[in-house]
């Protein structure tokens, strides 16, 4: 693999996918990671990716080796060079450094950029009608055979110069003559199977810091014969034009040269559709001395004039003549080669399948469609078919991952609302239950002796000769302890130590018959809703009838100038609840959280004992239901009242 990802730098970005022609980077598990088999080894993403995260294969150990062994090694040198080793005086200053690192033979690649560029002219003569594809970039010879595969024939089928000077020199030195390219571009590691290594001229630059060389500790040279001509401008935009003498005037010119990754696709996009009719020449790079083996932070029009300050210096003392018997010397050499088709492209999926993605990320209609691009997709769609394949994920979209961030941070608020509304119920539960336990110890108590002193009493009552003055305190007696035992038996039905009695009732009827044995005032108005399907359930009807009553007197209690009652009667599949409410004076905030707790009233003393509620509790919970209340006290906070809601379970019969 040419190009890979370092994970542990990967910061998920999604710059690569975007800025990747070949769509050749997937996310997995929120990590790029590059697809091999659809990589074109353009090294785009090595340049983007602001955390280095994105590297191409070094190969200068293989290079090393060969140095070290006793076989006589060239180094052929693509033409940008000036445009990064701007540190050296002269070009004869690269040349020597190389040389210093143990090449035997160092030539320059233009020559071969010139070679071919005398076959293209050659090529075009031959086919006026026809139009081509040119073949010096691997990344677009890939990219067609990959993604375009019926455009492949149009592909000048000719090798690069690289390729070519690569034959040159093994024609002068032998065939088996080991030869290593050094250049910009990464995809050249893999362009031919008989070059022996390949490396960017970042590679070289390690090898010289490696080696200790430097432009001043070494012999400049001149490069090895054939010395190249225009070739070496061919690295700057439309340079192989140039170099073969093609007009690209804008007028008669019959060719269109696009570099970088828009303008490239959409010239071959525009080319496949018919609508234009001229040669492309196209780079992958924004010209080779933008190609990724190079440094980070060169600027293009500055290199630009570097490559061709070189190339004009080289047509100073330009030996015509010579050059001219260099091209006539090696124009006979094969540089024929056959692009063929590649096919990689994937299947769109199915029009079901890309809705059905489409909806996973929450867009159901085409204004849902938003193609802001920053999923590193041009459309939505794109990017749905890629996560149909694979090759994306659905957090990539941006607006998509907005939207459920809002909604959870809205989700989290409102749980946060109910764990707070829970955790009080809790708190009072606990705090009742203490109370509970502690009024049962009481009662238990109070009980027996209470028992005691009524049994005494009567018996004291039935002894003959007891005055009448002392019968009437007896019965004082009697009936005052009375009282204390219904508390206590209050208090016992509170703490839930009661015995619970089940008989299958008719909710609604019940509390029908419920009001008909209270006497209630005569401004009270007393509305039953009943919106039951079941309204059957299995209680204990003599401590429910105490429930309804309580509360219902609670209500009337609480409107001394007369009301409404409303009773809505509600029914589940597990259970029947009921809701009682008044238009009364409310209960204030504060005391909300009291009045199930014995003894709690704001009655005065002798009308309310505040063990109502206590005991409608603890039958309530007997039951296995729950109680709630919910009041309002403040009229400027709308109608004042109270209402009390009551859920019991279904038991089974
Ligand atoms: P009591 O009725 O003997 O005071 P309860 O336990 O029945 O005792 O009620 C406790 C307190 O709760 C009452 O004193 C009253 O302040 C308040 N309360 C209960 N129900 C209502 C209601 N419907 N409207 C206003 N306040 C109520
Ligand atoms: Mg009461």
């Amino acid at each position: 693999m040419l190009v890979y990802t370092i994970k542990e730098l990967c910061r998920t970005c999604y710059t690569c996918v975007r800025e990747c022609p070949a769509k050749a980077i997937r996310i997995v598990g929120g990590q790029a990671e590059v697809i091999e088999d659809r990589c074109i080894a353009c090294g785009n993403c090595t340049k983007v990716c602001s955390q280095g995260a994105k590297v191409f294969l070094k190969t200068n150990d293989k290079v090393e080796r060969l140095l070290d062994s006793d076989r006589e090694v060239a180094a052929i040198v693509a033409p940008s060079f000036p445009a990064e080793f701007q540190e050296a005086p002269t070009h004869k200053h690269l040349v020597g450094m190389v040389r210093a690192l143990g090449f035997n033979y160092v030539s320059e690649v233009s020559f071969g950029a010139d070679l071919i560029a005398a076959k293209y002219r050659e090529l075009l003569a031959k086919t006026p009608g026809g139009t081509y594809i040119s073949s010096d970039c691997p990344s677009i010879v890939n990219f067609i055979r990959f993604y375009h595969p019926h455009l492949a024939p149009n592909l000048v089928p000719l090798v690069s110069p690289m390729v070519a000077m690569m034959k040159v020199v093994r024609s002068m030195y032998g065939e088996d003559t080991p030869v290593v390219f050094i250049g910009p571009c990464v995809a050249k590691k893999s362009e031919s199977n008989t070059l022996d290594a390949a490396i960017t001229f970042l590679e070289l630059r390690e090898m010289f810091e490696g080696r200790g060389i430097t432009a001043d500790n070494i012999e400049p040279s001149e490069f090895d014969p054939p010395l190249g001509g225009k070739g070496a401008i061919f690295p700057v935009t439309r340079g192989l034009l140039q170099t073969a003498g093609i007009s690209d005037d804008a007028i008669t010119g019959n060719i269109i040269a696009a570099e970088g990754r828009i303008d490239f696709q959409e010239a071959i996009k525009e080319y496949e559709a018919g609508m234009i009719s001229q040669h492309l020449e196209l780079l992958c790079c924004e010209g080779c001395i933008m190609g990724p083996g190079l440094s980070r932070k060169g600027k293009p029009y500055n290199r630009r004039v570097l490559v061709s300050k070189y190339a004009q210096s080289k047509m100073e003392d330009f030996d015509l003549r010579q050059w001219e018997k260099d091209i006539e010397r090696f124009s006979g050499l094969d540089f024929y080669i056959k692009h063929l088709p590649d096919d990689h492209r994937r299947l769109m999926p199915s029009k079901d399948d890309l809705k059905e993605v489409l909806e996973s990320m929450g867009k159901f209609t085409d204004k849902d469609h938003l193609d802001c691009g920053a999923c590193g997709y041009e459309t939505c769609m794109e990017h749905a078919g890629a996560i149909k394949h694979g090759l994306a994920e659905v957090e990539m979209c941006l607006p998509y991952i907005i939207e459920k961030l809002h909604k959870s941070v809205e989700d989290l608020a409102l749980s946060n609302k109910k764990l707070t509304t829970m955790q009080q119920a809790l708190k009072q539960s606990e705090k009742l239950a203490h109370m509970g336990q502690l009024s049962a110890g009481i009662a238990h108590e109070l009980n027996n002796p209470l028992g005691v002193v009524i049994m005494y009493s009567n018996l004291l009552l039935e002894e003959e000769g007891t005055s009448d003055q002392l019968k009437e305190d007896l019965k004082l007696i009697v009936e005052q302890a009375g009282r204390c035992k219904k508390i206590v038996a209050g208090l016992l039905n509170f703490a839930r130590k009661s015995q619970v009695n089940h008989q299958s009732i008719n909710m609604r009827e019940f509390i029908e018959q419920g009001l008909d044995s209270l006497i209630l005032p005569e401004n009270v108005n007393v509305v039953i809703n009943d919106h039951t399907t079941n309204p059957n359930l299995m209680v204990d009807t003599e401590q429910m009838t105490q429930v309804v009553t309580n509360i219902i007197k609670n209500a009337y209690e609480a409107m001394p100038d007369g009301g409404d009652i409303t009773i809505t009667i509600e029914d589940s599949f597990g259970d029947v609840s009921f809701v009682i409410a008044d238009t009364g004076s409310g209960i204030r905030q504060e005391d909300l959280s009291k009045v199930f707790e014995p003894f709690f009233t704001t009655k005065p003393i002798g009308l309310g004992t505040g063990l109502g509620l206590a005991t409608t509790y603890g039958i309530v919970k007997m039951h296995k239901g729950q109680i709630t209340v919910e009041s309002n006290c403040d009229p400027e906070k709308g109608p004042t009242g109270t209402s009390f809601k009551i859920i019991l379970p279904r038991r089974r019969e």
